[in-house]
């Protein structure tokens, strides 16, 4: 089971089953914040926090948000928009313990250019 938390600890969220790997875009956001995505349905992630908590930030097409933590800043998870029609989520297993991460496999996401995989 992977745990995350930013670093002052006011946002944390558990995986509920192991990610098959981590995402590491290149889109114009995510170059930015760094993160290593573990994507999931919405059912498979619990992210736990107060409901002001988090700011979020939205962009490009407007399908989804990014949240952060109000106080620290660590950009913890992103929700889509529409939860009907898309399920999935992610979060920044950034906010790991780092052991905890090390044995998955990082694939790059071209979401720059191609929206593809580029293994
Ligand atoms: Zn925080």
């Amino acid at each position: 089971m992977i745990h995350g938390s930013c670093h002052c600890g006011a946002v944390t969220f558990e995986l509920l089953e192991q990610p098959k790997w981590l995402t590491d875009c290149n889109c114009s956001v995510c170059r930015r914040i760094g993160a290593l995505w573990a994507h999931a349905d919405v059912g498979k992630i619990k992210v736990s926090c107060a409901d002001d908590a988090t700011i979020g930030y939205i962009t490009g097409d407007k399908t989804l948000i990014i949240r952060s933590c109000k106080t620290c800043g660590s950009t913890t998870h992103w929700e889509n928009l529409d939860p009907p029609r898309h399920k999935h989520m992610a979060v920044n297993c950034r906010m790991a313990d780092p052991e905890d991460i090390a044995s998955l496999r990082i694939r790059r996401f071209d979401g720059a250019e191609n929206w593809e995989y580029l293994d």
